[in-house]
């Protein structure tokens, strides 16, 4: 069961329930932004998640993974690997 588009495990983030987030998959509209770049591009390619994507893992995917602040080192790539698996 995958879920999020980007390989986060949402079940495991600490702002899921304080921000009443209903998870990745199951929202339009992510609490932090009126929209998730990556969300959006995965979405629009009717992939499940970014592991099924010809372009994984592309600029914008390792731009997030890695973001100094919001990153997860990689983390949420290899999440992918694991649901494409
Ligand atoms: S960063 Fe984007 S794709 Fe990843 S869980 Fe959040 S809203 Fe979904
Ligand atoms: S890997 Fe990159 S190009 Fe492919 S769906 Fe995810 S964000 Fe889009």
């Amino acid at each position: 069961m995958i879920e999020s588009r980007c390989g986060i495990v949402c079940s495991e983030c600490e702002y899921k329930e304080s921000m009443g987030c209903g998870g990745c998959v199951n929202i339009s509209k992510p609490f932090w932004a009126d929209a998730c770049p990556v969300k959006s591009c995965c979405e629009g390619k009717s992939s499940a998640h970014c592991g099924e994507c010809g372009d994984f893992a592309c600029d914008l995917l390792n731009q997030f993974a890695y973001d100094e602040k919001q990153g997860d080192n990689g983390k949420r790539i290899e999440q992918c690997k694991k649901w494409k698996a």
